[in-house]
């Protein structure tokens, strides 16, 4: 698999690190909601199809990069920075923090 970063060009998967879902909001530090802060650490999606990815290239610039990624296929449909907002698409299954 190679991703695109937008500094070095097309490289091969092993110079990045995945650092995780790119759709997880941190709670409020002051929260105290220990349901909110135990969904943060312990609950995650697990999506069939596009999927919104934070991944730093490591072994390159160390840039951090939100991929989009088909979680089916590997089929990478866009590469980013993680701090352009431009590329957020929601997936659909985002968790906004709060647990019922
Ligand atoms: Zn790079």
């Amino acid at each position: 698999m190679l991703i695109n970063c937008p500094y070095c060009g097309p490289r091969d998967l092993s110079e990045f690190s995945y650092q995780g879902d790119g759709y997880r909001t941190r709670p409020d530090p002051a929260s105290t909601d220990q349901a909110e802060w135990n969904a943060y650490v312990y609950d995650r999606v697990n999506v069939a199809g596009d999927h919104n990815e934070i991944w730093q290239h490591a072994g390159g610039c160390r840039a951090h990069l939100r991929v989009t990624r088909n979680t089916l296929t590997h089929k990478i449909t866009s590469v980013g920075f993680a701090r352009d907002e431009r590329h957020k698409k929601p997936h659909g299954h985002r968790r906004t923090g709060a647990h019922s």
